[in-house]
């Protein structure tokens, strides 16, 4: 019964929806959740607020919130130098990557997350990536999460001593209603979750491509949105 060692992963969490639920599926797995939060000077900084609602809702063992200048780097719909676009949804998102896109994002996050879970002896990074609603963005695609874990392998220690880091994308594959009904057969604390990358004073736009993609997914459901948007 006990004497058995808890197992441990990090889970990068936004304070979306997406990462939200992969929290979830990491606890239903029997980890204890190091979530772990990335201040980079989003746009959308509420996230970050939302991000340590969501710590409380799950009851994380713990919590950290790095922060990594990106706006510094800039190239970036999300870090302030392009305007968020507004229903514009492309009838063809695979062909091009979205200005929404953050250069070098998703493999810095998960170098973070790598060295974080190295510290604490976490063995499984959860990434709540998903390339079906947005095909568009090149760091969420499977072969680049393939290709991260073979780095890792080479360049931790752990690697070295002949140990591994998986990194779980549960959602890769699934679409925003089945993301949705996943993270309310869980219990997932949707309602604290922020999706917009254009809030103002915290409230969503309803406009944005991802406001768009929450919006379908909650209506294909056929449940209420839990939060408030500033259009209908
Ligand atoms: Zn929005």
């Amino acid at each position: 019964m006990s004497g058995q060692p808890h197992k441990r992963a990090v889970v990068l969490a936004s304070g979306g929806l997406d990462s939200t639920v992969t929290a979830a599926i990491a606890r239903q797995e029997g980890y204890e959740l190091y979530l772990l939060t990335l201040a980079y000077q989003q746009r959308h900084a509420v996230e970050i607020e939302r991000a340590k609602q969501v710590v409380c809702a799950l009851k994380a063992e713990h919590h950290i919130v790095v922060a990594v200048d990106l706006q510094s780097i800039g190239g970036s719909a999300l870090t302030g130098d392009l305007s968020v676009p507004k229903n514009q949804w492309s009838s063809d998102p695979g062909r091009e990557v979205p200005v929404t896109y953050v250069p070098g994002r998703n493999l810095i996050f998960l170098s973070i997350a790598a060295a974080h879970a190295e510290v604490v002896g976490a063995s499984v990074i959860y990434f709540g990536a998903n390339v079906l609603d947005y095909s568009g963005y090149p760091d969420c695609r499977p072969e680049f999460i393939k290709a991260v874990e073979a780095t890792l392998a080479l360049g931790t220690k752990v690697g070295m001593m002949g140990g591994r880091f998986e990194i779980r994308a549960p959602l890769l594959r699934m679409s925003k209603a089945e993301i949705i009904r996943l993270g309310l057969d869980l219990r997932a604390p949707l309602h604290l979750t922020h999706s917009c990358y254009d809030p103002t004073d915290a409230v969503a736009c309803g406009r944005c491509d991802s406001c768009l993609i929450r919006r379908r997914g909650f209506a294909e459901v056929g449940v209420v949105d839990p939060i408030p948007y500033a259009v209908s």
